[in-house]
């Protein structure tokens, strides 16, 4: 590997970012979700991805020149990757994702580079699911009147929302005409401290624990004519830009977790002994150690392909086949990985603390969020010619 070779750019960004995840991780580790996120963007963690200087507290000449010549997207999935080395909880991994790519990414190209679409400092989340309605966007009952003086008055709920509890600012999507149709729906930025919003309590939930998931209801709240993200009528197609981001990037907060539990199952294997020898001379054990390490491969490269497309300019609507397809693949990767690790870790996989504790829920919620990978497959087969339809 030279320095100009980019894989040398993203190494160098992998471990800056474990680095200063650590050391924000040292402060914060028993805090609550909220007070983590702020200790992360505090340390510069969020900082390192879109920048393109070298960070105050490291000389530039502690990096290869690979680093500076990465686009702004690889850089933040290294970025997260190397959050997710640190041994940050995969919830706040996943969060710190779902902001960068799922909302920020795709709103800079609608709304420029402001704080909502730069900084870690606003915590932001993706209103879009409805207890009625989550595969079909086009069910929902939130509607945004217009007002005379050119605002809205928003009403509704929206549920299964990560970070609802403790956001600042939602981009919700309503709807703005009654009728089933592509220009039914509006996308606005709402500030979560207005009156007529309530913020409900975590759902207990089970997957991504970490971070709280939760409902947001409006009351009737008066939206200013400048909360609208684009015109009345383009929320499914910025519906369509923020999941082409999610389905290609989201899962990139897998990278980092995953790594550390395929090098704590190879530790496991190589000295846990059994029948007079330790356990990773069996070629059953080795082979799903194997698989692990496939798994893991794929799925970087899936993600970091993804990312290198976005930074050489490609749009990310005409990528969203090839999204889905990464998407997909990765989460179910994920899962497989997830059931090796589990069953190479014997009882250990279902004690707490043990070190060695599975995590199976997550990686099967990954084929459920950001479009269900059943509903994805229909989507790719469609493309390819099949008259299918949701
Ligand atoms: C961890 C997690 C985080 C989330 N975060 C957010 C968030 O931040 N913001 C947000 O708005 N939402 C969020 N969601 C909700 C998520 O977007 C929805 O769960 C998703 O859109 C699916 O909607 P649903 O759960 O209502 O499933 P349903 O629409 O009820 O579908 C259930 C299942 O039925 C199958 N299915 C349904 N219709 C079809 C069909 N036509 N063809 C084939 N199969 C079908 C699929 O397997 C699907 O998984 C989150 C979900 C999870 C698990």
């Amino acid at each position: 590997m030279t320095d100009g070779d980019p894989r040398a750019g993203v190494d160098a960004v992998v471990t800056h970012a474990t680095r200063l995840a650590e050391s924000a991780l040292a402060g914060a580790d028993q805090a609550d979700f909220r007070t983590r996120w702020k200790a992360f963007t505090a340390r510069g963690v969020w900082d390192e991805a879109p920048s393109d200087e070298a960070p105050s507290d490291e000389a530039p000449s502690d990096r290869p020149p690979g680093a500076a010549r990465l686009g702004p997207v690889t850089r933040s999935v290294a970025t997260i990757e190397g959050i997710g080395r640190a041994g940050t909880d995969a919830g706040l991994c996943y969060a710190m994702a779902s902001q960068r790519f799922g909302i920020q990414f795709p709103l800079r190209s609608v709304l420029g580079d402001t704080e909502t679409t730069e900084s870690g400092d606003v915590l932001l989340c993706h209103a879009l699911t409805e207890e009625g309605g989550g595969s079909d966007p086009l069910s929902m009952a939130t509607r945004a009147e217009r007002q005379e003086d050119g605002g809205y008055l928003l009403t509704g709920t929206k549920s299964f929302v990560t970070a609802a509890p403790v956001a600042d600012t939602a981009l919700v999507f309503a709807r703005t005409a009654a009728e089933r149709t592509p220009f039914a729906l509006s996308a606005f930025l709402v500030d979560l401290s207005a009156p007529d919003i309530e913020q409900s309590a975590p759902f207990p939930k089970t997957a991504l624990t970490e971070v709280p998931m939760g409902s947001l209801t409006f009351h009737g709240v008066r939206l200013a004519p400048g909360s609208m993200v684009g015109e009345e009528g383009s929320g499914l197609g910025l519906l369509t830009l923020t999941t082409a981001w999610e389905r290609a990037l989201l899962l990139s907060y897998a990278l980092g977790p995953m790594r550390r539990v395929l090098d704590r199952t190879v530790e496991w294997c190589a000295t846990r002994e059994h029948f007079g020898r330790r356990m990773g001379a069996s070629h059953v054990v080795a082979a799903r150690v194997a698989d692990m390490a496939l798994a893991l491969h794929r799925s970087r490269e899936l993600v970091y392909r993804m990312a290198a497309r976005l930074d050489a300019g490609e749009r990310p609507r005409q990528l969203a086949a090839d999204a889905a397809l990464t998407k997909i693949s990765v989460a179910e990767d994920y899962l497989m990985f997830s059931r090796q690790a589990a069953q190479l870790g014997g009882v250990r996989s279902f004690i707490e603390d043990s070190g060695l504790t599975a995590d199976l829920t997550s990686p099967m919620a990954a084929s459920v969020y950001a479009g269900p990978n059943d509903l994805l497959r229909i989507t790719v087969a469609r493309e390819l010619g099949l008259p299918v339809e949701n």
